[in-house]
Parts: structure tokens; sequence; C-alpha cells
């Protein structure tokens, strides 16, 4: 049982969320008014630049650096990282790296926030954090950033930068770019990130032995920045990269690795060999089963040739 001096102050203290609620469901719509802008390549790739851009501020910031520390940087870039992060519109930082580490500690649990095999589909995609008992966090889960005043300022503002990036989008290219590159991009980065909770945890294969439902999905990957590769990141979550191996694209990934060599990140932490060797049986275990399989199901089937004859 929880007692009081675990809880810290409530960030958005059981705040209307009727109210949150209208104003989510108003934002999606959004989406709608792609028919008030004829289709143009520029819009399309700017809706692609916002949409890469934020998914990395949520794969690389909110989930590979604050919820599992698997890198270091400088305080200043830790702060640009959650203002990209926050650009998402997926909430403030520590509201969102704080229940992720819950989710890794109960995960598929009674639990676990957002378990698809415990609470169904749609409720792990999405409507999980539209429920007042998710507007708060609790600051023990995520000490190493919550004691960052300025980390607290934009988490509990986190409106501001997803606020200024439609402005600036609106005041560099008009109702097009506002469209394209805030609307729609805002709606498909959304449900793409939130496939890692719901999709990720049905469709795809378990390399490890992750003790959840936690699935390795290349589609996803592709999609989400290498956040496809979920089984892997449950097995090993402090791992910086949750493509394993060389044919795991990990976009997200690639991007630290390329702002390390310039010394913008460092202290990538890496998979132990172990790890990596583990992985490399368990697929050959399973190519070699399903060789055996073929073999087996070809026998019978000559000598029924042999047989008839
Ligand atoms: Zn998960
Ligand atoms: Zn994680």
């Amino acid at each position: 049982m929880e007692t009081s001096h675990q809880k810290i102050e409530p960030v958005i203290k059981n705040q209307a969320p009727l109210l949150f609620l209208i104003l989510f469901f108003l934002i999606q719509a959004t989406v709608f008014t792609v028919f008030t802008v004829p289709f143009s390549w520029e819009l399309f790739w700017v809706a692609v630049g916002s949409y890469f851009l934020r998914m990395f501020g949520i794969t690389a910031a909110y989930h590979r650096y604050f919820s599992h520390a698997s890198f270091k940087t400088s305080r200043v870039f830790q702060f640009i990282l959650a203002w990209i992060g926050s650009m998402a519109m997926q909430k403030g930082v520590l509201w969102w790296a704080a229940h992720h580490r819950n989710h890794h500690k109960y995960s598929d649990t009674e639990k676990d926030i957002h378990s698809p095999s415990r609470k169904g589909f749609w409720y792990s995609h999405m409507f999980w954090f539209l429920r007042n008992e998710y507007n708060d966090y609790e600051a023990k889960l995520i000490p190493d950033f919550y004691k960052y005043p300025e980390l607290r300022w934009l988490d509990r503002n986190h409106w501001i930068a997803p606020l200024s990036f439609a402005v600036g989008l609106y005041l560099v290219g008009g109702w097009g770019y506002l469209v394209y590159g805030y609307a729609v991009a805002t709606f498909l980065l959304g449900h793409a990130t939130w496939t890692i909770n719901s999709l990720s945890h049905v469709y795809g294969s378990a390399r490890f032995e992750s003790r959840d439902t936690s699935k390795n999905n290349f589609f996803l990957a592709l999609l989400t920045m290498g956040e496809g590769w979920h089984n892997n990141h449950h097995y090993y979550c402090s791992s910086v990269n949750q493509g394993f191996y060389w044919y795991e694209v990990d976009l997200s990934y690639y991007i630290l690795k390329a702002l390390s060599f310039v010394g913008i990140v460092w202290d990538l932490k890496k998979p132990p060999v172990k790890v990596l060797e583990e992985g490399r049986r368990r697929d050959l275990e399973k190519k070699a089963k399903a060789a055996n399989k073929t073999v087996k199901e070809k026998i019978p089937a000559r000598r029924t040739v042999v047989t008839s004859h």
C-alpha cells in the first residue's frame, strides 16, 4: 500500500478530465483540415520532416534518454531533447518517463498501465492516458531528472513547446504548413507512437523470453525509428540501440551514434555480448526448428508418392 510521503505533489492535480478529453478529440479531429488544402509535395515533405523530428523527440529523448538513461549528454542538450519531445504533444517529459518506467516494472501484469493482453487493444493504445488517475506521476520514479528545475517547468507547461511549434509553422508557411506540418503530422505521430504500447505487444516475433508479450516488428521499427524492436527492448531496456543487429533498422540509434561522433551525446550503453550471443543462438534454434518442420512435412508426402506406384 502506498504511503502519503511516497507520493509527490500531483502535477496536473485531478484537473477536469472531461475538458482534457474534449480537447484531445478536438485536436485529433483537426486531421480533417487536410481537405481544406490542396496536396503539394512541399507540404508532404513538411509533414514528413515534422513527423520524424518529433518521433526522434519521443524515441531518443522521452524514451531512451529520460525513461532509460541509455546515454549521457550535457544539461543544455538534455533540455533541447526534452523540448523536441514535448513538441510531439504527448504530455510532459517527466510524466511520460515516470509512467514508462512503471510499464517496464509491471509489463503485462495487472499493474501494467497499458497492457493489451490485460486491458484490451484500444485501452493500451490511447484510452489509458485519457483517464483521470494517470494525470499524476510519482517523482520517486524519476529522481534522476526530477531534480532539474527547468525540466519540472517544461513538464508542468508541456503545452508551450507544441504551441510554439505550431505558431512557428504558421508564420513560416501559413495555413498549409500548419495543416500538414502540425495537424496531419501530429495525428500520425501520436498513433504511430502508441502502436508500441498496443501493436508491439501483439504482432511480431519474440526472440527473447522477456516474461511479457513484447514483440519485434520490422514494420513498426521503420515507422517509429527503431522502437519496433520492442522484444529486444523489454529484454535489455537500458541499451541505447533497440535494433541489436546490423539488419535491425534503428534510425534513432544511427542519429544518436552520429551525435556521439561530434561529442553532443556520449556513454551510449550497448547490449552485452552475452545478450547478443543469446539472441543469435535463439534465432538459429528457431530457424533449425522451422527447417525440421518443413522436412517432416515433406517426408510423408514423398512416401505417399512412392507407395502409390
Ligand atoms: Zn512495452
Ligand atoms: Zn522502454
